[in-house]
């Protein structure tokens, strides 16, 4: 887009030290597009298409085939209005990215302490707050904050913690529960200024869902879905979730239904997911996936059906005189319960499945071993 340059706007727009340039190019070409919108107005008193603010987005973006987008700020109609409002902006900026930091930085000494909490340390909460000077409730509720930030698509993330937008907990915690790619549409929408609150973008994009016609041809489906959607009656809500399977998850989920002749995703998902609900120990803990088959069929099994048979062969061999079948009965009796001293029980409590001493580096543990494990935690 061709816009113009206002020399008293440029004037207001701060220079970029060298490191910030360096920096602002190296977010860039991290986040592999230009996020914030670049941001012009119309103006009345010359007719001119002039840039409100991101010129050196917008001088990059000129000097590269970098995906940028430009957004017309509706309330701006003058140079002088403009100007105001770049100062405004900027200031606002600054005291966000002061107030925004010392938060965070709050809240992740917070966390560094807990983790590096040793029996003599004081309480982690309270040392951090007095230190900082704020209540042991805001220390732990910065913690979260910053935990909940930290989780934040990355593109975001740097948005908060350099003052672009403004967010409460309350914003954070609904923001947190989107996916990487909504939370950047939605912070999208406050960078663009089509609205003014995180609450408000949160608000429309919702709106925007709900009207979103999710097409049966979408080729996001599996070719199965596409068929029964086609054939079959379905809300958006329903489309929205079958679209959240991969597609081999798409025919399964479908198969599944068909084999359950359960007519409608919305209660066909819950009981397929379900069934997909990992197996447990004994102790309740979840079995890892490389170890179920050995707790669903331990190959020492097989090897009892064999021993019984030479039980019941020497049995039949009472006839010889010579033949100590107590004996051979007492060994085969013996390997039995050595074999059963190696059968699966637990899941290690210990490493969970991974592998540690405790369980000998197999990730599961049988009923002895458990119970001396035990006996020492
Ligand atoms: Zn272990």
């Amino acid at each position: 887009m061709k816009l113009s340059i206002h020399p008293e706007i440029h004037k207001t727009l701060r220079p970029l030290t060298e490191q910030e340039r360096t920096q602002l190019e190296a977010n860039i070409s991290e986040d592999g597009e230009i996020f914030d919108p670049i941001l012009y107005f119309d103006c009345v008193t010359d007719g001119k298409r002039y840039l409100a603010d991101g010129e050196h987005r917008h001088d990059y973006a000129s000097r590269t085939a970098i995906k940028h987008s430009y957004k017309k700020v509706s309330h701006l109609s003058t140079v002088e209005q403009t100007i105001e409002w770049l100062k405004k902006r900027q200031a606002g900026r600054r005291n966000l990215e002061k107030a925004e930091i010392r938060k965070l930085k709050i809240g992740r000494a917070v966390t560094e302490a807990r983790k590096n909490r040793t029996e003599t340390s004081p309480d982690p909460v309270k040392s951090v707050a007095s230190e900082a000077g704020v209540s042991d409730m805001t220390a732990r509720r910065y913690e979260v904050r910053a935990a909940l930030v930290d989780e934040l698509a990355s593109a975001v993330k740097k948005r908060i913690e350099n003052g672009s937008i403004s967010v409460t907990d309350k914003e954070l915690h609904a923001l947190s529960q989107y996916k990487k790619k909504d939370q950047s549409d939605i912070v999208g929408r406050v960078l663009a200024e089509e609205v003014s609150s995180l609450t408000e973008a949160i608000d429309a994009h919702e709106d925007e869902l709900a009207t979103e016609d999710i097409s049966p041809t979408d080729n996001r489906f599996a070719k199965a879905a596409q068929d029964y959607l086609a054939n079959h009656k379905t809300s958006i809500a329903e489309r929205r979730q079958l679209l959240e399977l991969a597609k081999s998850d798409q025919v399964s989920l479908l198969k599944f239904m068909a084999d359950q002749k359960i007519r409608s995703i919305a209660s066909g998902l819950p009981a397929w997911e379900e069934g997909f609900s990992s197996p447990q120990d004994p102790l309740g803990n979840a079995i890892p996936e490389h170890l179920i088959s050995l707790f669903e069929n331990d190959p020492l099994d097989s090897l009892k059906p064999p021993l019984n048979a030479v039980k019941t062969s020497v049995a039949a061999q009472q006839s010889n005189p010579y033949l100590k079948i107590a004996v051979i009965n007492e060994s085969i009796a013996d390997i039995l319960r050595t074999i059963q001293e190696a059968k699966p029980k637990v899941v290690c409590p210990e490493c969970k499945g991974s592998g540690c001493q405790w369980c000998r580096a197999s990730g599961w543990m049988p009923a002895w071993a458990y119970n001396d494990w035990k006996a020492k935690h």
